[in-house]
């Protein structure tokens, strides 16, 4: 086809303003699939975790052929991008591999802080933005607001607007044809050397490394010599083609185009979203803008529960790895709760879908130790040490003076709640670098604020304390200096290793009570007194007792309901399986999940 009837675009939005249920209506509405499926289940979001928190973590791409009104037929890429603030960097290279984005807004919701930092993201990159506001089908839909958000904050034509509801598929047809009337078709030639950009990248056990990308000039054939400018690494390309749900060969790939190849690339690390490739014959000499190594900002250890699961863990996470190249992660170990591994992920986020997918997906029992950024640390004699795991903090004496992470976070609330936020963001440790009123309803709160201080529930405390209305987006912006200490914790005078975390000093005192007062609550009595106790350095700065116990918990049952008695031991047993034993005190798992959350 030629390339002035490619468009390449992608959807971007607030979450759950509807991108993943709009991607789906599109591929109905080119009869690629039937509707035969349930309404809502999303095509394009392939992972469990991802349909059941609506969240799409991995970006995917489909061709969708579309012959428009005037009859001329067009050929629509459709890059699907990852929807939290997690990912980023994915959204920001899908971006790159488009010509147009359709910000998509709920009728129901308006502006939100991701509908702004997408939007930047996608003016930054030179897209055409198409506005479109979705949901219309909802009765709670304002589009006059909309309209007004659309117009006055995002500075966009209001009478570019199209309306749909993603639902219904309402809108839709119309949508196609704005899609081909206001994008730009791609430029660049297929004489001039390979340039194209990996956006992404899946693992198939059967074909290895599927990488996906976009050419932005030369062609690409199978049996071609390829190169990856970044990492320098040659491979010859075994088979390309398009995405249409399924891979479908097509043995070459021109300018413009959004498709895949496979070249023999064994692991997902070889490869790195972002890199150029190009053509071993005819090299381009300049790799395209915007590479960026994506690094880890939460680090955090994974035990087994079981010491025995250990070499199934490490399948479990191998495995993961394949299909996740930001997971990294080393092996571990630690006095209280044996051998495990250290891991770095791009947000809580990351964390929390890593640790789902183990214990669902692998059936596996495992213990998070408390997540840590990397903080930088100045010795008195010139070295200077990353460090992400309390474990290898240096002695006070030897430091100089340690930094730590920041963030700018965007913050957009209803007016009424500014106050509450605001004490919140200071309690976070927050400067207030801006405060900009939208409109009358709606401000936008500009943070500088330690990474370590959003990790854990500012995010939940920002959506209780709006009632759900402020939203949020954070980006990492560098290093600022810090006064650091390591909160010990000790069970009956043993240091659970696991459970050290370095702390803001200010903060120390009232972290060590809440977590000596949360392990209280989810280490049940043991038939002696259990003494648990915040430290730093050799000073107990909190302390909490649970008092011993001996009842029988099948007592309560009489004794006349065996069955019931039975199910109790069963369900007693399982719980066994969830403890972990350090030195003779059983912490279940529960408890070292109960002070992740504690910050
Ligand atoms: P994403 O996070 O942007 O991918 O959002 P989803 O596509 O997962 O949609 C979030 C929620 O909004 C889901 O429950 C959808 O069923 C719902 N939704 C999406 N589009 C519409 C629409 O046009 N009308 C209504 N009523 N609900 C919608
Ligand atoms: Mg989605």
């Amino acid at each position: 086809m030629d390339i002035k009837h490619k468009r390449n675009f992608c959807i971007i939005a607030h979450i759950d303003h509807g991108k993943s249920t709009l991607a789906d209506r599109f591929i109905e509405k080119a009869r690629l699939v039937t509707s035969r499926g349930p309404m809502g289940t999303q095509l394009l979001d392939n992972m469990d975790i991802e349909k059941e928190r609506g969240i799409t973590i991995k970006s995917q791409a489909v061709t969708i052929p579309y012959t428009a009104a005037d009859g001329q037929e067009y050929e629509l890429n459709l890059v699907d991008t990852p929807g939290h603030v997690d990912f980023t960097y994915e959204v920001s290279r899908a971006i790159s591999s488009c010509e147009g984005a359709l910000l998509l807004i709920d009728a129901s919701q308006g502006v939100e802080a991701q509908t702004l930092a997408n939007l930047y993201l996608a003016m930054e990159h030179n897209l055409e933005v198409i506005p479109v506001i979705n949901k219309i089908d909802l009765p709670s839909a304002d589009i006059p607001a909309c309209l007004h958000q659309i117009d006055h904050d995002l500075g966009l034509d209001p009478d570019m607007t199209c309306f749909v509801s993603a639902k219904t598929g309402e809108g839709v047809d119309s949508l196609y044809e704005a899609i081909v009337k206001n994008i730009p078709a791609p430029e660049g030639s297929d004489d001039n050397s390979l340039k194209a950009l990996i956006f992404d990248s899946h693992y198939d056990p059967y074909r290895g490394v599927i990488v996906h990308c976009r050419l932005f000039s030369g062609t690409l054939k199978t049996g071609d010599e390829i190169k990856f400018m970044h990492s320098d690494a040659v491979y010859k390309v075994e088979d390309c083609g398009i995405f249409q749900l399924q891979l479908v060969t097509k043995g070459e790939l021109k300018a413009g185009d959004v498709g895949y190849f496979i070249a023999g690339i064994k692991t997902i690390s070889d490869i790195r979203v972002g890199d150029t490739v190009t053509g071993i014959k005819n090299p381009a000499s300049e790799p395209l803008a915007g590479f960026k190594e994506v690094k880890p900002v939460v680090f955090s250890s994974i035990y087994p529960v079981d010491s025995n699961d250990y070499e199934e863990l490490q399948e479990a996470i191998e495995r993961l790895k394949l299909n996740d190249a930001s997971l990294v992660y080393e092996k571990d170990n630690s006095a209280a709760l044996g051998f495990g591994f250290r891991c770095g992920f791009l947000g809580m986020l990351h964390l929390e879908v890593i640790q789902e997918r183990i214990e669902r997906e692998f059936d596996l029992s495992i213990v998070f130790t408390s997540p840590s950024v990397r903080y930088i640390v100045h010795m008195k004699n010139g070295e200077t040490l990353y460090i992400d795991n309390p474990l290898e903090y240096p002695e006070v004496m030897r430091i100089d003076y340690s930094e730590e992470p920041y963030i700018q976070a965007n913050i957009i609330t209803p007016t009424q709640y500014v106050g509450p936020i605001i004490s919140l963001c200071l309690e976070k440790r927050g400067v207030q670098s801006a405060m900009n009123y939208l409109d009358e309803k709606r401000v936008e709160l500009v943070y500088e604020m330690p990474l370590a201080e959003v990790l854990f529930d500012f995010y939940d405390r920002l959506k209780s304390i709006s009632r759900g209305y402020a939203s949020f987006d954070y980006e990492v912006i560098g290093y600022k200096k810090t006064d650091l200490v390591r909160l010990d914790i000790l069970v009956n005078s043993e240091p659970v290793d696991a459970l050290s975390q370095l702390v803001f000093k200010d903060n120390a005192q009232s972290r060590g009570r809440m977590v000596c007062e949360r392990l209280k609550d989810e280490i049940p009595r043991q038939q002696f007194k259990i003494a648990i106790q915040g430290a730093i350095g050799g000073n107990i700065i909190s302390r909490e007792t649970i008092s011993a116990y001996r009842k029988d918990v099948t007592a309560k049952c009489y004794g006349g309901d065996i069955s019931r008695k039975r199910k109790l031991l069963e369900k007693q047993k399982e719980g066994k399986k969830r403890m972990k034993m350090v030195g003779n005190v059983e912490i279940p798992q529960q408890a070292f999940l109960a002070v992740l959350k504690t910050n």
